[in-house]
């Protein structure tokens, strides 16, 4: 068996409640939960929030709801530091009786006395998953404070003996923690606690090197819900962030990454969050949804008028869903801004045709008239099975009489834009009927 397979394995998510699910610690949530479910272990959540100025229920709130809508299901109810003062003070009274810990002069704003933990001053080696063997000196940490007074025990003694309670096999978190595990190793080993496994895992830095952070965008997992962004997709992509399995396969469900997981497969160096990738894998992961699973999300996305009119004509929304939303979009919030920009309207109902815009650059009213019958004509037996169909029987005559002066006039009738898709798709959306009137209206103009 291999040192990271004891079972059963148990791993946890012990986010701070200071901040909303930042997509750094939605990963390290990931990772652990991945590692668990690969083994068939358990996925505990515990809610460090010791620090009663930072922490704030709506923090918390962020940080189950983003875990819950991302699929990162943790086993059992969370846990609350702030609910288990009494179990952390039991264990602080014990190390004081048993000499691993005793009371010191005064503390920092000298109203009482700290407890200091007396530091055996002996090297410490751990054996990290990701990083190999990594040893410290603990006689330059001295005897640490670890509470405040005998009441109030600090951060590492509550992170150790919950650790230890909850029967913690494997610690998977940020690198920035690897100063604090010889601390921890030294309690634990005061308290006579069984040291789990160890995997700290690479950074996440932005594009330019940096730590990711608010100026580079979005960094909450609510912002990327809003921007609209999948779950699934987010999943697929923090997966990445450090981790590959070692194949070219970059499209994952949360089920196959678990079966790809592996922890000693994750690299040590930092990882580059690619804002420009997680959209492609949005995209990917949007376009492999069956339609009713898209077709509500982009439903809600649209306004009320859109949405009214989509509902009142299934076939044209099911046609510009396929052809036209799903061919532009990476992400949802997309929809909106299109519909918006007018970029949909015109396929459910005719657009306003400007006269002097009907007529290409290079053409006269004449001539364009004549094409505008001629397009219908063409367009009446042609058959309208897909926008491709459509083109076929018009090319001829497009390439004959030039491409501009036919197909800038019958795709300006059919939406009355500057700028639209092409004109066959739009005629496949739309319809015969709807087609062939749009241009005698335009031709009428004329
Ligand atoms: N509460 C710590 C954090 O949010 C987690 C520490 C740990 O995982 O041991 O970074």
């Amino acid at each position: 068996m291999r040192k990271s397979q004891v079972a059963p394995v148990i791993t946890r998510f012990a986010p701070s409640p200071t901040g909303n699910l930042h997509v750094g610690s939605a990963r390290t949530a990931l990772f652990n939960f991945l590692f668990a479910k690969k083994h068939g272990g358990t996925f505990l959540l515990r809610i460090e929030d010791t620090d009663k100025e930072r922490s704030k229920k709506e923090f918390e709130e962020d940080i189950l709801a983003g875990l819950l809508w991302l699929g990162i299901a943790h086993d059992g109810e969370p846990v609350r530091q702030s609910e288990r003062a009494e179990i952390y003070r039991t264990y602080l009274h014990k190390m004081i009786e048993s000499g691993a810990a005793y009371e010191a002069e005064e503390n920092q704003d000298k109203t009482g006395k700290v407890i200091r933990f007396k530091n055996p001053n002996i090297a410490v080696m751990f054996n990290d998953l990701i990083r190999g063997d990594i040893s410290f000196d603990t006689i330059e940490l001295g005897d640490f404070v670890i509470a405040k007074d005998r009441e109030t025990p600090l951060y590492h003694l509550a992170a150790v003996v919950d650790d230890h309670e909850t029967g913690i096999t494997h610690i998977i978190r940020g690198e920035d923690h690897i100063s604090n595990t010889p601390r921890q190793i030294l309690i634990q080993e005061a308290i006579g606690a069984k040291r789990p496994f160890y995997a700290h895992i690479p950074l996440i830095l932005a594009p330019d090197r940096s730590k990711l952070s608010k100026r580079h965008g979005a960094v909450s997992v609510s912002e990327y819900k809003k921007i609209g962004y999948l779950p699934d997709a987010l999943v697929n992509f923090l997966a990445l962030l450090g981790w590959n399995p070692g194949t070219d396969k970059e499209i994952f469900s949360i089920e196959e990454l678990t079966a790809a997981f592996d922890i000693e497969k994750v690299q040590k160096g930092a990882a580059v969050f690619n804002e420009e990738k997680l959209k492609w894998m949005n995209r990917e992961h949007l376009r492999a949804l069956p339609h009713e699973e898209i077709a509500p999300m982009v439903l809600e996305r649209l306004p009320e008028d859109l949405r009214a009119a989509a509902y009142a004509n299934l076939d044209i929304g099911q046609k510009v869903l396929d052809r036209v939303i799903l061919e532009r979009i990476h992400v949802l919030s997309e929809v909106t801004a299109l519909a918006d920009a007018g970029e949909f309207s015109f396929y459910f109902s005719a657009p306003h045709v400007a006269r002097e815009k009907i007529v290409w650059k290079k053409g006269t009213p004449e001539k364009t008239l004549a094409h505008l019958d001629k397009i219908a004509n063409i367009l009446h037996t042609a058959s309208f099975e897909s926008p491709d169909t459509i083109k076929a029987a018009l090319s001829p005559y497009a390439e004959k009489e030039g491409r501009g002066e036919v197909l800038w006039p019958y795709r300006y009738a059919l939406s009355g834009r500057d700028t639209s898709p092409d004109p066959f798709t739009i005629s496949y959306v739309i319809g015969k009927q709807e087609t062939i009137r749009r241009i005698q209206t335009a031709r009428d103009l004329l």
